[in-house]
C-alpha cells in the first residue's frame, strides 16, 4: 500500500471531521481505472467538512474471496468497521461478492436486516445502479440511482445530519434517485442524470498501478445516442448523448499527463473525436478510447489512432453474423470491418481486435459457421483477435428476460468457431460459467443478492453459486436449469 500510495500523482490529502469509506469491491488496479469511482472521490473531497479515504478489495481475493483480509484504508490505515460511512461504487454484478467478501473480512454484518446504527451506513451506486440494482436491496441500506456525482453528496450529507439509522433512512427515501430497499420494497426511482455543466468527469489520481497505467482519464461526452438492443446506455436510458467540448476536453488534461484515456460510451460518436486525438498527439501524448464503433473509422480517424499510439485497432463486431447485427439494431456493417481491417493495415498497425457476443437470442450453428468465414476473411488483411463474451440479458434493455443460453451451448458454439477458425485468428472469451452467474443477478432481485451470501460463505467457486442460486425461487425467465 505505500509503495502504490509513493507512486500515485494527483491525490488530494483531506483531512476533515465528516470521513467516508470509499469502496471499490474488485482490487487497486481496477479501482484505480474507474472514472466513476475517481469521480465520486473527487466529488467527496471538494465537499466542505467531507473527506473519504479509499478501501479496495485484496489483489488476490478477486478469485479467492475467503482469503480477503481484514480490511484497511490505503489513506490512514482506518480499519473499515471504524467508518461512520461506507460509499460503494458497484460496477456490475460480479461485484457484489466483492462487497459481501469486505463486510464480512471487517466483521460488518453483509444483510442489510443485520445491521443498525451500532454499524457503518452502507451506501452504494455505480454503473450497475442503471439496469438492476435490486440484487443488492437486501445487502445494502440506500443506493444513488444513476449519475451520482450530486445525488451522493445529497445522501453523504443527509447521513451525517441525522443520528439515528431510522431517522437517515427516512430522510434518504425522500431524496429523488434516491432508492431505500426498506421504505421502497422493488419500486426503483429514475436515473439522475447532472446537468450538462458538471461534465466532463475526470480521475484526479494517475499511477502505474491501475489497469490504465499511468493514464489521466477523462469523458468527451456522456450516455449514447444509439440504441443497440442489449445495452443499458442506450438512447432511452438517460435522453441520448450529452457532448463535452473539444476546448474544455483539451483544457482539463494537465500539461504532464503523457497518456490520456478518453472515456464514454460512445467516444468515437463524438464529432471532433479526430481533431481532439490529433490535438493530443501533436502535444506528444499517447491516447487511449474506451470505445470505437467501426462505422466512425475514416483513413484520418485511423491515422490519429496511429500518431496516438495505437498499435492494435479494438472496435466491435457486436455478433457473430449480419443477422445476429441487425437483431441487436448494431450500425456496424461487413464493409465497415472490411474496411477497418484495411485502415488498420494501412496505417501499419500490428492487429485488428474485435469484441463481440454469442449465445445471442435465436443465434445456431450457422452464425458461428459465417462468424468463422468472415473473421478468416478478415485475417488475410491483418491478425486479427477476437474478445468474445457470452450474452447477458439486462433489465431496462429491449433483450431483457431472454434466457441465458446456457454453459453447454456457448461452449459448444466457441469449439465451432475455434474449429472453423482453423487457428487463423486469436480467440479469448470470458467464462461461460461466471456469466450464468452474472445473468442470473441481473436479472434477479433481492432473494438472488442475498443467495451470493451464501455462495461466498462456501468459498465463492462457480460451484457453491450453483448451490446457492437452486435454493432460489423461479422467476420471470431464470432458467437455472441453463447450467
Ligand atoms: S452498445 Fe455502445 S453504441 Fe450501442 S447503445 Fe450502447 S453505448 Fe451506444
Amino acid at each position: 500500500m505505500r509503495k502504490r500510495l509513493a507512486d500515485e500523482i494527483g491525490r488530494l490529502d483531506k483531512e476533515a471531521p465528516r470521513k467516508v469509506a470509499l469502496v471499490y469491491p474488485s482490487p487497486y488496479g481496477a479501482a484505480m481505472s474507474s472514472l466513476g469511482y475517481q469521480r465520486i472521490y473527487r466529488a467527496i473531497m471538494e465537499t466542505p467538512g467531507m473527506s473519504c479515504e479509499r478501501v479496495v478489495l485484496d489483489d488476490d481475493a478477486e478469485t479467492e474471496l475467503a482469503k480477503q483480509t481484514r480490511p484497511q484504508s490505503y489513506e490512514s490505515g482506518r480499519e473499515l468497521a471504524d467508518f461512520p460511512v461506507l460509499a460503494v461504487s458497484v460496477a456490475y454484478e460480479l461485484e457484489i461478492a466483492g462487497l459481501v467478501a469486505l463486510l464480512e473480512a471487517a466483521g460488518i454484518p453483509p444483510r442489510r436486516k443485520d445491521r443498525d446504527g451500532r454499524y457503518p451506513f452502507v451506501l452504494a451506486g455505480g454503473p450497475l445502479t442503471f439496469s438492476n440494482p435490486l440484487p443488492l436491496a437486501g445487502i445494502v441500506d440506500a443506493i444513488c440511482i444513476g449519475e451520482a456525482e450530486e445525488i451522493s453528496i445529497q445522501a453523504l450529507d443527509t447521513i451525517f445530519a441525522e443520528s439515528t439509522h431510522a431517522a437517515r433512512l427516512d430522510a434518504l427515501a425522500k431524496i429523488p434517485h434516491m432508492f431505500v430497499p426498506s421504505h421502497h420494497g422493488e419500486m426503483l426511482p429514475l436515473v439522475a442524470k447532472v446537468p450538462e455543466e458538471m461534465l466532463p468527469a475526470w480521475a484526479p489520481i494517475r499511477t502505474p498501478h491501475a489497469v490504465l497505467s499511468n493514464m489521466f482519464l477523462l469523458e468527451t461526452e456522456r450516455g449514447c445516442s444509439r440504441r443497440c438492443t442489449y445495452c443499458v446506455m442506450r438512447r432511452s436510458t438517460n435522453g441520448g448523448m450529452r457532448l463535452v467540448s473539444m476546448e474544455k476536453i483539451l483544457a482539463t488534461i494537465p500539461a504532464d499527463a503523457r497518456r490520456v484515456g478518453l472515456v464514454g460510451a460512445a467516444v468515437s460518436d463524438h464529432p471532433k473525436i479526430v481533431q481532439i486525438v490529433n490535438t493530443l498527439a501533436d502535444q506528444g501524448r499517447e491516447v487511449g478510447l474506451s470505445s470505437l464503433r467501426p462505422d466512425r473509422i475514416s483513413t484520418e480517424f485511423a491515422g490519429a489512432l496511429k500518431r496516438a499510439g495505437y498499435k492494435t485497432l479494438t472496435t466491435a463486431m457486436d455478433g457473430p453474423s449480419e443477422r445476429m447485427r441487425e437483431m441487436l439494431e448494431r450500425k456496424a456493417k461487413v464493409k465497415h470491418l472490411i474496411r477497418c481491417a484495411e485502415l488498420a493495415r494501412e496505417h501499419k498497425m500490428d492487429r485488428l481486435k474485435l469484441y463481440l457476443m454469442i449465445g445471442l437470442p435465436g443465434e445456431n450453428d450457422a452464425d458461428m459457421d459465417e462468424c468463422a468465414a468472415f473473421t478468416t476473411e478478415l485475417s488475410r488483411i491483418i491478425p486479427v483477435s477476437l474478445g468474445i463474451a457470452p450474452f447477458c440479458a439486462k433489465r431496462n434493455t429491449p433483450l431483457d428476460g431472454q434466457p441465458y443460453a446456457g454453459v453447454a451451448v456457448v461452449t459448444d458454439r466457441l469449439d465451432r468457431l475455434r474449429r472453423g477458425l482453423k487457428g487463423r485468428a486469436d480467440v479469448r472469451s470470458t467464462s461461460a460459467k461466471w456469466a450464468w452467474v452474472e445473468y442470473v443477478l441481473a436479472q434477479g432481485g433481492e432473494a438472488e443478492g442475498l443467495l451470493v451470501i451464501d455462495a461466498v460463505h462456501a468459498g465463492g467457486r462457480f460451484a457453491d453459486y450453483k448451490r446457492a442460486f437452486a435454493k432460489a425461487k423461479p422467476r420471470r425467465s431464470l432458467a437455472i436449469a441453463a447450467v
